[in-house]
C-alpha cells in the first residue's frame, strides 16, 4: 500500500522530491505551478509550487507560508508532509535556520544533522491518533522507529553538494528543537549546550516524525543564523539578526539545495531504512 502510487489524485500535478523552505528557493525557477493541495487534516501552509530542477519534478512548500504569517507552533506539519506524499513526493529536503550551541558553530555554518531531540509540546506529531472506527476496522495506532531520523541517503547527497560548492558543511549532529517561538533562555542554551547538542530550531520536530510515519525520505539541512543565548556574551538572539544572515545565505544554499536534489536517487530505487518504516504493520489509514 505504502509504496503505490494513488490512483485517485484530485490534483494531477506531480513531483517526485519536496522542499520545505522559503520563497527564496523557488521564486527564480521558469514554469513554476501553483497548485492547492488539499488533505484530510487541513490546508498545508502555503500552495504547492511545481518546478524541475536538473530535470526532476520538485514541490516547493513555505513552510511559514509565502508571507511568513505562520509561527512554528502554528504549522500544519500533518498537511504539510501529507501534501506532498499525495502529489507523488517520496523524498523531502528541509532546510532550516538554526542557532549554533557551540562557539565554533557560529552564523554561515551549514550542518546536516544526523539526530533529532524533540522539546516541543502542542504540535500535533502523528498520523496514528487511534481515533475511534467503524467496528472490524483497523486501529490507527502504529509506532514507527525514529532511532535514526533521517535518511542516509538523502544526507549523502546534502554533503556531497555542499562540499562540491567549496561550503564544508558539518556532518552529523543534534538538532534540538524547541517550541518557541520565543528564543531560549541563557539557562536553556547552556543545557542543551551541556547534553552535547549541536543547533537549536523551532521546525525539525514533528516533520522528521511525519516524513517517517509517511515512509518519506527526510533530510534536514540547517544553517546557523546566530549562537544561541548560551553560546556567546551579548544580547542574545534577535530575529532581525536571523533574518539578515538567512538573506546572506540564502543564495548558496539554494544552491547546495538544487546540487543535493539532482544527487538524490530515483524514488523507485529507494532502499533506505525509511522506505521500510510501515514493513509488516497494519495502519488504520490509507496512504496516498
Ligand atoms: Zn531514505
Amino acid at each position: 500500500m505504502a509504496n503505490a502510487e494513488s490512483a485517485q489524485q484530485a490534483v494531477t500535478e506531480h513531483a517526485e522530491i519536496g522542499v520545505i523552505g522559503g520563497s527564496g528557493f523557488y521564486s527564480f525557477l521558469e514554469n513554476v505551478t501553483e497548485v492547492e493541495v488539499p488533505t484530510p487534516y487541513g490546508s498545508p501552509s502555503d500552495s504547492l509550487f511545481f518546478g524541475e530542477i536538473a530535470g526532476r519534478r520538485v514541490a516547493f512548500l513555505p513552510r511559514h507560508g509565502r508571507s511568513h504569517h505562520l509561527p512554528p507552533h502554528r504549522i500544519n506539519y500533518r498537511a504539510n508532509l501529507w501534501a506532498l506524499r499525495s502529489v507523488g513526493v517520496r523524498q523531502v529536503l528541509a532546510p532550516c535556520a538554526v542557532g549554533g550551541l557551540r562557539p565554533e558553530y557560529g552564523p554561515g555554518t551549514l550542518l546536516v544533522p544526523d539526530q533529532l531531540v524533540d522539546r516541543t509540546k502542542s504540535r500535533a506529531d502523528t498520523y496514528y491518533d487511534g481515533e475511534p472506527l467503524p467496528e472490524g476496522a483497523v486501529p490507527n495506532v502504529v509506532h514507527v522507529s525514529l532511532a535514526d531520523p533521517y535518511c542516509p541517503s538523502g544526507r549523502s547527497a546534502a554533503l556531497a553538494a555542499a562540499r562540491g560548492r567549496e561550503w564544508e558543511p558539518v556532518d552529523g549532529g543534534t538538532l534540538v528543537v524547541i517550541e518557541g517561538p520565543r528564543f531560549g533562555t541563557r539557562a536553556e542554551s547552556r543545557w542543551h549546550a551541556a547534553m552535547g547538542w549541536s543547533v537549536v530550531g523551532m521546525t525539525g520536530h514533528p516533520e522528521a516524525a511525519l516524513a517517517r510515519e509517511l515512509e518519506l525520505c527526510y533530510t534536514s539541512m540547517t544553517l546557523v543564523t546566530d549562537l544561541d543565548a548560551g553560546a556567546e556574551a551579548g544580547e542574545g538572539v534577535s530575529h532581525e539578526e536571523v533574518l539578515k544572515v538567512f538573506a546572506a545565505n540564502v543564495d548558496r544554499l539554494r544552491g547546495v539545495l538544487f546540487d543535493a536534489v539532482a544527487g538524490l536517487r530515483a524514488n523507485e530505487d529507494r532502499d533506505c531504512l525509511c522506505t521500510k518504516a510501515l514493513e509488516g504493520l497494519e495502519t488504520g489509514i490509507e496512504l496516498p
